[in-house]
């Protein structure tokens, strides 16, 4: 490699070269360049700054010995699941990807973004290139720090509100006329997505600003997949759409299929119910009446490899571009009437990578789609020495909580239970804010939820919505191009609709069915309200 000999006989190339020296000196990204064995031929001294290693110590050794990395958690990298590796071997250029970098003798960590290129001059060299991210991290952190506290404080009016609504709108505890409940029922859908809405935003804030880690556990995919994508046949059912586990081909009538293969991960058991769930919620969500649903694993080489496949309305080439960004919503006339946040792909995302996985999807606009997760696969020989120590683990814990120690049962993880799901209410985006005080306002208190009723428990009415029908639903086409997602569009944050109709008189009438209680203590909350907040409320981590 010649990019730095000052000694050519052009002395405009040695110009060139001393220049290019220069400018790699100068900047504040690491730059460390390799022949296409990995040896190290040169290296800038940010880099050399950043992994502790001199410039003339550097030259000569491996890329591995020099540029140390864990996972951005701060998780071991195997190699085979370490992307630098794979790129330096493969000669397949690495996009800006997030690593932990371990310098040199300190062992300290330092965030960074890491890409490699591969030379086209013949030569084959590789320029790996990594910038110090902590100050974006940290704006980041702050970001969600205050995005987290946000959603939090507005989750309690939220439930507030939602309990009042479902007040109005139980026959047992108010009297109401059709007009008034139309309206009723469209301010507690719209309050059940804003509900949604910080729901999910504290879920993706939680691991963004590092509240919530993985935990790894050894475990059987097959059981484990099986037993999440289980629980919503049901809703599958409810929704009218076939759905079958462990094949990308419908079930025959009758047929009992059953999964020869075994395939171990090391996952976290919590993200794999949030993933699974987000996609097959989607799934079910994207795919009108009469379509077919596949969820299926399996192991593929040394990665675990699972598909969530809709017969539904599929996505454009366009838009699945960015479906995995935050708040990113397709904007078109099937998605419009169905409610989201635009960011349950995105938590998919977040929670794969944590754990060492990817996450891609293939579609057919009109036709259907397929979501690919992509996680390491452990060999059943790691799967059993990870179990042990998983049963020692189990055993010293019981021993130590109970004095005289009794024999303690190790209970095996390789088929958790799983967490209820909870069943996917979609609320339609339709949200119009009536004006709960119309102009003309005659006599009776108008849209005044009873003031502290005594009003008898009662199920808090969840809106469920049937998927817009599209004819012809087809099978996704076989020959669909996958197509890498990337984060890289700037995020579009969906504008929802916002037409006020006029109410026409005579005014809302939410009026109490058992005459009002002798004037109440401040807080006015019933039981009942307290009971439904508590239970939207319910499911969070704390
Ligand atoms: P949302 O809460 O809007 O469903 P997501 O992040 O889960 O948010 O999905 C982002 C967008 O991707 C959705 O708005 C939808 O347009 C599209 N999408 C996701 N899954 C599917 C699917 N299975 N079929 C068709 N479109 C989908």
């Amino acid at each position: 490699m010649n990019l730095f000999k000052r000694n050519n006989s052009s002395s405009h190339t040695s110009d060139h070269a001393a220049l290019a020296e220069l400018a790699l000196s100068a900047i504040h990204d690491g730059v460390v360049i390799t022949d296409n064995n990995g040896v190290i031929r040169f290296i800038n001294p940010a880099a050399s700054q950043m992994t502790n290693y001199g410039t003339n110590e550097a030259i000569g050794l491996d890329y591995g010995l020099v540029v140390k990395l864990e996972s951005k958690e701060g998780r071991e990298l195997l190699d085979r699941e370490n992307p630098l590796i794979q790129a330096m071997s493969t000669s397949q250029p690495l996009e800006p990807t997030q690593f932990s970098l371990i310098a040199a003798q300190s062992g300290q960590r330092i965030p960074i973004s890491l890409s490699v290129q591969i030379t086209e001059d013949g030569s084959n060299s590789r320029v790996i290139t990594f910038r110090n991210i902590i100050k974006e991290l940290e704006e980041e952190g702050e970001q969600a720090e205050f995005i987290s506290t946000a959603s939090h404080e507005m989750r309690t009016p939220v439930a507030t509100i939602d309990g009042y609504l479902s007040l109005a709108l139980n026959p047992q505890t108010a009297t109401i006329d059709e007009r008034a409940r139309g309206y009723l029922d469209a301010a507690e859908k719209a309050s059940k997505h804003l509900g949604k809405l910080f729901q999910d935003l504290l879920d993706v804030t939680k691991l963004d600003d590092g509240r919530i880690k993985p935990h790894f556990e050894p475990v059987e995919m097959v059981a484990l997949v099986e037993s999440i994508a289980n629980d919503y046949a049901i809703t599958a059912k409810e929704a009218k759409l076939n759905y079958t586990f462990g094949s990308d081909e419908p079930m025959r009538f009758g047929e009992n299929r059953h999964m020869a293969q075994v395939v171990y991960g090391f996952v976290d058991v919590g993200f794999m119910h949030e993933i699974l769930s987000n996609l097959i919620e989607n799934a079910i969500k994207y795919t009108p009446a009469g379509g077919s649903i596949y969820v299926n694993v399996r192991g593929d080489g040394d990665r675990v490899l699972i598909n969530v496949t809709d017969t539904g309305i599929g996505i454009s080439a366009e838009d699945l571009s960015h479906v995995f960004q935050k708040f990113y919503r397709v904007d078109n006339s099937d998605t419009r009437t169905i409610g989201g946040t635009g960011l349950g792909l995105y938590l998919v995302k977040q929670r794969a990578e944590a754990m060492g996985g990817k996450v891609w999807a293939e579609s057919a606009f009109g036709e259907g789609s397929t979501f690919y997760v992509s996680l390491p696969r452990i060999t059943s020989d790691e799967y059993e020495k990870r179990m042990i120590v998983v049963r020692n683990q189990q055993m010293m814990a019981a021993e130590s909580q109970s004095a005289p120690a009794p024999t303690p049962t190790p209970a095996p993880v390789s088929v958790p239970t799983p967490t209820p799901t909870p069943m996917p209410a979609p609320a339609p985006m339709v949200a119009p804010a009536p004006a709960l005080v119309p102009t003309p306002a005659p006599a009776p208190t108008i849209g005044q939820p009873a003031p502290t009723p005594t009003p008898a428990p009662a199920p808090t009415p969840m809106p469920t919505m049937a998927p817009t029908p599209v004819s012809n639903p087809a099978p996704v086409s076989p020959t669909m191009a996958p197509t890498s997602v990337q984060n890289s569009a700037p995020v579009s944050i969906p504008t929802q609709p916002t037409a006020v109709p006029t109410p026409q008189s005579p005014p809302i009438v939410a009026a109490p069915v058992n005459p009002p209680a002798p004037p109440s203590p401040p807080a006015p909350t019933s039981t009942l309200v307290q009971n439904t907040i508590n239970n939207n409320l319910n499911g969070e981590i704390k």
